[in-house]
């Protein structure tokens, strides 16, 4: 299922595209969500005119991004079967913001999908060093990290090598140059290039619906206008810091098995931290995310984007 719009499905299959209703009993069967398929869903469907089918079924999800609806409690899934997340940022305009990359990375630990960090627009900075240096301390972690540049084209080729075949969601605040990069992998894709609105990071939303576009490589790249962070919903304390790898590392170490690593005695993570083996600031972001501070599940103004209501639409027999 490659789009979701308030009134139909797009399904791709066999290299053409299908609009589609929903069959009425997989609102029942997946009243847990918000709606009952997703982008990136794979789905069975009966076909029953030139363009039209139905989604009869939709089939366990490999792995899924999703936030819970702040009113209904409900899980509200933004992509499902995602390979990789790419948390872009920007290295000036706007500026460099470790917390955001780093909440982004929890959000990609928490749903086991791998991540690779792109630093983009790198033409705007006339000197590269005190960013290559954040660069090795993710690396050291883990995480591939990119220089990009949509404008002189630096890392476009990397980038595009490693979008091939794989389901990519692209996260970052807008204006750091998602739509732009994207293009410049794909020029056929004609991303809307927003308009930086003058605070920043606020930049304008152009589209509604989420969808998947396809790449010529292979594989597909997810535009979503809305989200910045995925939730991390439903977890104690002490398991934040299973979604920092370097931190999780550690932990077993500890003295008490659900240590916080904040006020407990005998901490191998504090240890660590004090010794320079654990960055300071990716500390300070465990810490807010344990305590807390940040809201890691909405953007306020970027709530609702339900864009599929959720009363059944009718059946293929009694469509009007
Ligand atoms: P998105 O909201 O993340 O999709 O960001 P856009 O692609 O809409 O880009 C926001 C603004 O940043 C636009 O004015 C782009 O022209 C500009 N921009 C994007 N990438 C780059 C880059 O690599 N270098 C520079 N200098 N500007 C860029
Ligand atoms: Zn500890």
């Amino acid at each position: 299922m490659i789009r979701l719009s308030a009134r139909h499905a797009v399904v791709q299959a066999e290299g053409r595209r299908w609009r589609c209703t929903l069959r009425k009993s997989l609102f029942h069967q997946m009243a847990a969500y918000t709606r009952p398929v997703a982008v990136g869903d794979r789905v069975a469907i009966r076909i029953f005119g030139p363009r039209d089918a139905v989604i009869e079924k939709v089939f366990d999800r490999r792995s899924c991004l999703a936030r819970e609806h702040k009113i209904t409690g409900r899980q509200q899934v933004i992509v499902a079967n995602v390979d990789q997340v790419v948390v872009t940022v920007s290295l000036a305009q706007p500026p460099l913001r470790r917390g955001i990359i780093d909440r982004l990375l929890v959000a990609a630990e928490r749903e086991e999908v791998p991540a690779l960090i792109v630093f983009n627009k790198c033409d705007l900075v006339p000197e590269r060093e005190p960013f290559e240096e954040v660069a090795r301390i993710y690396r050291a972690i883990g995480y591939p990290v990119l220089f990009t540049s949509a404008v002189t084209g630096e890392g476009v080729e990397e980038l595009r090598s490693r979008l091939e075949g794989l389901t990519t969601v692209l996260a970052g605040h807008s204006g750091v140059g998602k739509s732009s990069l994207l293009n410049a992998v794909q020029p056929g894709l004609k991303l809307k290039v927003g308009e930086i609105s003058s605070k920043w990071g606020k930049g304008r939303h152009t589209t509604t619906a989420v969808s998947l576009l396809p790449l010529e490589g292979g594989g597909f790249v997810v535009d979503t206008p809305g989200f910045r962070s995925f939730g991390i919903v439903g977890l104690e304390k002490w398991q934040v810091g299973l979604l920092f790898p370097e931190i999780k590392a550690i932990a077993p170490g500890c003295h008490y098995p659900t240590c916080t690593h904040t006020h407990e005695p005998e901490c191998a993570v504090k240890r660590a931290l004090e010794e320079g083996r654990i960055d300071p600031e990716r500390f300070e972001s465990y810490l807010r995310i344990v305590e807390g501070e940040e809201d890691l599940l909405f953007d306020e103004d970027e709530e609702e984007e339900d864009v599929m209501d959720t009363t059944p639409e009718t059946d293929a027999g009694e469509r009007a």
